[in-house]
């Protein structure tokens, strides 16, 4: 087999080591049932073990409060674009901050089922921006006001979510959840999907305080009502339960690496290695204003498309792949998630140190 690369990619993304060792020693047989995770019945005992085991280690993880409830669904964060909507906002209208394409497309799918306010739109700044509290204006009718924690595509990300002034505040935390610690209890309801940061595509976690799950609009497909997903435990049809599984993994991942604290410093880290060598040379133009910036997307472009491409391949190479960046943005981006080591990072800068000095113009 050919050896393990450093994944850069945006989503899905990199495993850790432990975590893929682990699903691979228990894939044929899982501690002695005789069968694979994927093949057991989602009302069995054994599953059902593996089903509670990971939602408990969320909430611990996470510091959830009890009056939150917790949804393993399908859809991914694009069906949660829509399941927020009908449930929460049912004809009414919402706040809608852009800083971003998934924020847009969260807007987007919500105007058809109720009234969009837009409280921020940064597409003239070309979303390098996350806005000051100063920038947000808020409709006073407004039920919720949603934001996307993390702009996977253009690399910028909310170092603190803005007061709402008393609304709900409604959170896309898809790239940044579980990277570090937040306050829970600011939210009235987050959603991810799990494949960026907390493991693999199928599943979408949502956290929602019990007092605002409720009767959904009439039109409602059943997989997408959260009293219906509250009734009966996320198990309403059968659930992605291997993804529920790997989830399970990867917070048992979290816990032995000590919790959220110690992967928020070692994000921190990682990141910084990075935008320190940005900030000290003038080959590379970093995308995301400075105050603005994320710590698991760091999005820059070469002098020019071609050099771009052949960072690309020439990265490859050496086993740093899929640094190529979005459409929306061009150039590149490396997106170095909860398991990208730090030596990883520190190969990408060796490698783009040793790129720009080749190809200076
Ligand atoms: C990837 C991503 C999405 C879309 O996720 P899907 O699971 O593919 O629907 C939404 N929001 C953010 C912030 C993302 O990074």
């Amino acid at each position: 087999m050919k050896d393990r690369v450093f994944n850069f990619a945006a989503g899905p993304s990199m495993l850790a080591d432990e975590v893929l060792d682990e699903l691979y020693e228990e894939f044929y047989n899982y501690q002695n049932t005789g069968m694979a995770v994927m093949e057991m019945s989602h009302r069995g005992k054994d599953y059902l073990k593996i089903f509670e085991e990971a939602k408990q280690r969320l909430y611990r993880v996470m510091e959830i409060p009890e009056e939150y409830e917790v949804f393993f669904m399908h859809g991914g964060a694009t069906g949660q674009f829509a399941a927020v909507a009908l449930n929460l906002l049912k004809g009414d209208k919402a706040d809608y901050i852009l800083t971003g394409n998934f924020s847009k497309k969260a807007a987007m799918e919500a105007m058809k089922y109720g009234q969009v306010h837009i409280a921020y739109d940064g597409k003239d700044n070309g979303y390098r921006h996350i806005p000051k509290q100063e920038e947000l204006s808020f409709d006073e009718d407004s039920k919720y006001v949603h934001l996307c924690s993390n702009n996977t595509i253009f690399g910028t990300q909310w170092k603190t979510y803005p007061d709402v002034k008393g609304k709900i505040l409604v959170g896309d935390l898809s790239s940044d959840i579980l990277s570090r610690k937040i306050d829970v209890s600011r939210f009235g309801l987050i959603y991810a999907g799990a494949q960026k940061n907390i493991g693999i595509a199928g599943i979408s976690v949502v956290i929602i305080r019990k007092d605002l799950i409720e009767t959904p609009m009439a039109i409602t497909p059943d997989i997408l009502s959260y009293e219906l997903m509250a009734k009966h435990d996320s198990m309403l049809n059968t659930p992605p339960t291997y993804p529920i599984y790997v989830l399970g993994k990867v917070l048992k991942w979290i816990e032995k690496s000590g919790g959220l604290e110690a992967i928020e410093s070692r994000n921190r880290e990682k990141a910084k290695i990075l935008y320190d060598y940005l900030d000290t040379q003038s080959f590379y133009k970093p995308h995301a204003e400075k105050d603005s910036r994320s710590l698991m997307n760091v999005t820059f472009t070469t002098p020019n498309e071609d050099l771009d491409k052949r960072f690309v391949s020439e990265a490859a190479e050496r086993g740093l792949v899929s640094l190529k960046g979005h459409r929306l943005v061009g150039g590149l981006r490396a997106s170095i998630y909860n398991a990208m080591p730090k030596d990883a990072v520190e190969k990408l800068v060796e490698f783009m140190d040793g790129f720009a000095k080749e190809n200076a113009l």
